[in-house]
């Protein structure tokens, strides 16, 4: 069965995090969850559909997007994976999580995967290329699906917007090696699910993304 991509938003970042299935496995992509209700959210979607968890898949560790990765490991005992360069950006999470409002974050366990970049993943029927797209964070990875043309891109790009680059490890000019180099080179129809706001297609950002502009 071809991928099914649940979107939700969560904390007051307003992430996005996506639980994608194929009818039975699903992987769980960024998940922010805070709060009770946005893990009750979570799990009754995830029991609803009687699907299988199989893994936790990161873009980059910065705090909106790994909130919910020690609940979310600890009940489903799934692997997650981080690209190496990034363990550093989540060390730092349990040292500003207070400052930024989120006293109650659960620092997860060491990732059980560390990606380098270029592996292919398969969760049941879903499969995904990883790429290296440093610049908004050291370790950032997007996730591609090239036989159903979407990537789970994160912080990279935004509809009309591009990842900010002001935290550490934030880079302008790496920043857009990644989109030029990497993101750009996919085909125009590919669909992009962001970290924040809403989908995209590359041939849009192609032609009126802010990074143009720089
Ligand atoms: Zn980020």
């Amino acid at each position: 069965m071809p991928s099914h991509i649940e979107k939700f938003i969560f904390n007051p970042f307003q992430e996005n995090t996506y639980v994608i299935h194929d009818g039975s496995n699903c992987v769980i992509i960024d998940p922010g969850c805070y709060d009770r209700d946005e893990e009750e959210t979570l799990l009754s979607y995830i029991e609803k559909n009687h699907l299988k968890p199989m893994a936790v898949l990161l873009t980059h560790a910065h705090i909106d997007h790994v909130l919910g990765v020690d609940f979310i490991t600890k009940q489903y005992e799934v692997p997650y994976y981080l690209h190496e360069k990034d363990l550093q950006t989540l060390m730092a999470v349990s040292q500003y999580a207070h400052m930024y409002g989120f006293p109650g974050y659960r620092e997860p366990k060491e990732p059980d995967i560390l990606l380098k970049g270029n592996e292919e993943l398969v969760f049941g029927d879903i499969s995904f290329s990883v790429y290296y797209t440093p610049g908004h964070c050291t370790g950032h990875v997007v996730y591609h699906n090239i036989s159903e043309n979407y990537v789970i891109n994160g912080d990279v790009l935004f509809a009309g917007s591009f990842g900010r680059i002001d935290l550490p490890g934030g880079d302008l000019e790496t920043l857009k090696e990644s989109i030029y180099n990497t993101m750009f080179m996919l085909p125009e129809d590919t669909v992009v699910f962001c970290g924040h706001g809403p989908e995209t297609t590359i041939g849009k950002e192609q032609k009126a993304n802010y990074i143009l502009q720089f």
